[in-house]
């Protein structure tokens, strides 16, 4: 778990309007926001920005009160979830959650990744399906693999980047809910894109709504939906 503040931040890519212009929102330890906005508005761009893999142009992230710009994703420590699961094809299941584990820099001993891989498993249900192939799995079960894959490692924080958008409309009803027990369950801190109303309207305790780079409004799903 992990607080999140981010401080008029800023990104350019060229010398055009910025993706991301002078965004500030403080994400409290625990809570699940969901950043909505139509396509191009920069969502996409702000999760990177978090997890490291884009560079901040200006302004301050912190986790927990501490300054992270320069520091790199893996010291970050937190969990990405992609659209496109990013699995790797070759590995089973069981080895594809035990993946960031078994990097040099996580310092997990052999002797304690099999429990966690099982933890991580029976609570997406995967337990049958360890020694399977992603080939072999359908929609839903990829997208649980690259969940397990975030929560084996305790990270302090989830960022989920449009999750459920390759699934259809049944199950992407079913993981709404099951992610939404999940988060609940572990009590990380969550950021969430979507474009979906549904989830946004469902799934957070807030609502950050971004425009051409801006953050217009962030308010309960609750508010946004008496809204006129
Ligand atoms: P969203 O995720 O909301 O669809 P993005 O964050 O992908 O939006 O993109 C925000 C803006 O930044 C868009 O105008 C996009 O064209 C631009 N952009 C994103 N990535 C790059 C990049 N690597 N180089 C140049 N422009 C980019
Ligand atoms: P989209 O426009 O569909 O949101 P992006 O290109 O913005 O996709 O972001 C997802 C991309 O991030 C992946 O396609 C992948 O190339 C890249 N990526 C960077 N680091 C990683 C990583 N550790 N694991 C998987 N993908 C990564």
């Amino acid at each position: 778990m992990a607080r999140i503040e981010l401080r008029n931040l800023v990104k350019r890519y060229g010398d055009g309007f910025p993706a991301i212009n002078d965004v500030s929102l403080d994400i409290a330890d625990g809570e699940f926001v969901i950043l909505v906005g139509p396509s191009g508005c920069g969502k996409s761009t702000l999760l990177r920005m978090i997890v490291g893999l884009e560079d901040i142009s200006e302004g301050d992230l912190l986790i927990d009160g501490k300054r992270v710009n320069d520091l790199a994703p893996r010291d970050r420590d937190l969990a990405m979830v992609f659209q496109n699961y990013a699995l790797y094809p070759h590995l089973t299941v069981g080895e594809n959650i035990a993946f960031p584990l078994r990097l040099n820099h996580s310092k997990v001993p052999e002797s304690e990744i099999a429990g966690r891989v099982q933890r991580a498993a029976d609570m997406l249900e995967l337990n049958d399906h360890l020694d399977r192939k992603p080939a072999n799995l359908s929609g839903g079960q990829r997208q649980r693999v690259a969940m397990g894959r975030a929560i084996v490692r305790d990270a302090k924080a989830f960022l989920f980047d449009e999750p459920l958008s390759n699934l259809d409309a049944k199950l992407r009803g079913q993981m709404r809910t099951e992610i939404a027990r999940m988060q609940r369950a572990l009590a990380t801190t969550t950021v969430y894109v979507t474009h979906d109303q549904t989830e946004a309207l469902t799934l957070g305790d807030r609502v950050a709504v971004l425009r051409k780079g801006v953050l217009q409004q962030v308010a309960s799903p609750r508010e946004l939906y008496e809204q006129p």
